[in-house]
């Protein structure tokens, strides 16, 4: 059947990825998006489609649509863009939330919540399940993101809880691949692009932090498979690879594949940055008979030929005029 889907944050990295498979299975796709993290160059490809409509929105303010589903992506995600407007970032999150489960409720759809293992913080128990309540700092300078998204989680459970609206919330992992902005900081495109270009690679602290890198269409398959699950399940699940790795095995990877001759450069840790970070992924297994496929090896090649064929001036830091 073809649904009417919103897809909020839409042009983003996950968003575009996420509209383009939508519309392939031929729904009729919204793509709502401020463009602060991001830009029309990810969704031009669309625009011809008869089945994608983009609308410039931000969604801190309400949005009168018709719609069956609703993929709540709107927020920026990497460290640098988040800390950006922190106060900004937790209006997203919050406002976000409400005005898209607003809309769910008016329109009886089915809504997705982007969340993060962010939520777990510097998480004590290790690996992550969805049962661990996390470690967060709630006046760091993670904070506006982690419990932005973490109001955002209560928001979307109490909607279910008293309204019935139909909820889903995906924790999503670390999450790398083709079009990830190539200036958004994150471990993967610095490194990438640091060795492209034969520049030392920032590692920071030791090196000695962990993360588990999901391919950018794994994570998405998990996504839908979650969105289209038929029966309730309202409560959050994580998605990700559970495949952990050094940052600084992540660097030795990227010289080697990259055969480049960049040397690495320790630069301090930053502020309540995770120590570790895994997540148990046996309830998306269990439930959605989902796992990722794409080993690390081939999703950072698969990378990298994109950094490769992209001209980095056409993509810029967040907009300064943002509040
Ligand atoms: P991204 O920054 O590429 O995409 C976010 C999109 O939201 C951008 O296009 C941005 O312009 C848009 N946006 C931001 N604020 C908005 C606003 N107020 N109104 C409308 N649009 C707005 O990031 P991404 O990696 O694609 O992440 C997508 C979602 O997935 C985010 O909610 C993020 O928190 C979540 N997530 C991502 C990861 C990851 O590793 N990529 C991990 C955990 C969670
Ligand atoms: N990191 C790094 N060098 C960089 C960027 C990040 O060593 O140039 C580290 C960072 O401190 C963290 C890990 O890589 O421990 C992942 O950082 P990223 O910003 O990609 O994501 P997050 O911290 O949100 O998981």
């Amino acid at each position: 059947m073809v649904k009417r889907i919103l897809v909020t944050g839409g042009a983003g990295f996950l968003g575009a990825r996420l509209c383009e498979k939508l519309v392939e299975q031929g729904h009729d796709v919204i793509c709502l998006d401020n463009l602060f993290t991001s830009q029309k160059l990810n969704i031009n490809h669309l625009l011809p489609c008869e089945n994608f409509e983009f609308i410039r929105h931000d969604i801190t303010l309400p949005i009168w649509l018709e719609v069956d589903e609703i993929y709540n992506l709107a927020c920026p995600a990497a460290p640098g863009h988040y800390q950006y407007n922190p106060i900004k970032t937790l209006k997203t999150s919050v406002l976000g939330a409400i005005n898209t489960l607003g809309l769910a409720k008016r329109c009886r759809a089915k809504i997705l919540q982007a969340s993060t293992s962010e939520v777990y913080g510097d998480p004590k128990e290790h690996p992550q399940k969805e049962s661990y309540w996390g470690n967060v700092n709630p006046i760091g300078p993670r904070a506006c993101y982690d419990e932005g998204k973490r109001a955002a989680e209560t928001l979307f459970t109490e909607y279910q809880r008293n309204h019935h609206v139909d909820v889903r919330i995906a924790r999503i992992f670390n999450t790398y691949g083709p079009t990830m902005h190539p200036f958004d900081g994150r471990v993967v495109s610095n490194f990438i692009r640091q060795a492209l270009a034969g520049e030392p690679l920032t590692l920071f602290g030791k090196g000695t932090q962990t993360r588990s890198f999901c391919y950018r269409d794994d994570l998405i398959e998990g996504l839908v498979r979650l969105m289209d699950h038929p029966e309730e399940c309202s409560s959050p699940v994580n998605l990700g690879n559970d495949q952990e790795t050094t940052v600084a095995q992540l660097a030795d990877l990227i010289l080697e594949v990259t055969d480049s001759s960049s040397k690495v450069r320790h630069e301090p840790l930053p502020a309540d940055d995770p120590i570790c970070r895994r997540p148990d992924i046996s309830k998306a297994k269990q439930l959605l008979l989902w796992e990722p496929t794409t080993p690390l090896r081939e999703g950072i090649l698969q990378t990298i030929d994109w950094f490769k064929t992209i001209d980095q001036n056409q993509y810029h830091p967040p907009t300064p005029n943002y509040w």
